[in-house]
């Protein structure tokens, strides 16, 4: 990989910025000194090192977000926040992308990587990774919903639903459910209960497949990489 293009992608500025640097002479590979952004060095096999830190690259990142409402599931939109506006620069630089969406309004677990096959993995209906939600639904919640989710429901376009498993936290002119459906058309959950004649009012993601959401270790609004532990069984 070129010099230029190396630094530039772990957070030392744009490729201008980069040059510029390099002309100052901080820069080394195995001891050498790099003036010339065209060189090509080795990230893996190579010592490189600015000021005499040495450059950690890694091709792929993995983070899990706890996303608040308010910001699109998306990497760039013309007149909206969206979840990429709420990382560190360092990890904007290797460009991850939301694996699947969550709704403006819906807060919790999301992922993000730039490892298109492992997303292309999480997202493919053949997989069927499981999703749970916590939701907050104006009306009862009744043994009939149960049923009905259990069996597939029709949505406004006709589409019938895949077997979802629902559970009454707690039920009244409010209620309080967890579902868990293993497919992500557009809108889902709140098209779900829309079907049986009730509103979702709230809506948070808490686990996808093997990875849960901790709420007191991850604030809304904040994200960590994800472990190497948990990037295993994710594959
Ligand atoms: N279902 C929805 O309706 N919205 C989401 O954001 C996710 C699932």
């Amino acid at each position: 990989m070129r010099i230029d293009k190396l630094l530039a992608n772990v957070g030392y500025g744009s490729r201008k910025d980069v040059k510029k640097m390099l002309k100052t002479g901080v820069v080394k590979a195995d001891g050498e000194v790099i003036k010339d952004p065209k060189i090509h060095v080795n990230p893996d096999e190579q010592h490189v090192t600015v000021n005499g830190e040495k450059i950690e690259y890694k091709e792929f990142v993995y983070l899990i977000m706890n996303k608040p409402a308010g910001y699109l599931s998306a990497t760039e939109d013309e007149l909206q926040e969206t979840v990429i506006d709420l990382l560190e620069m360092e990890d904007a630089v290797c460009q991850p992308f939301p694996v699947g969406r969550l709704d403006k309004d819906t807060e919790g677990l999301l992922l993000l990587t730039n490892d298109g096959q492992l997303s292309h993995q999480l997202l493919s209906p053949k997989k069927h990774v499981p999703k749970t939600y916590y939701a907050t639904i104006l009306g009862s919640v009744t043994e009939e919903d149960i049923e009905a989710f259990k069996k597939g429901v029709e949505l406004d376009d006709g589409y019938v639903t895949k077997p979802a498993d629902l559970e009454i936290l707690t039920s009244g002119n409010q209620s309080t459910i967890h579902i868990t459906i293993t497919e992500g058309k557009y809108h889902q959950v709140k098209r779900m209960f829309e079907s049986v004649g009730k509103k979702v009012t709230y809506l948070k993601r808490i686990s996808m497949g093997p990875i849960k959401l901790d709420e007191d270790e991850l604030k809304i609004g904040e994200y960590r990489e994800l472990t190497e532990d948990e990037i295993e069984l994710l594959r």
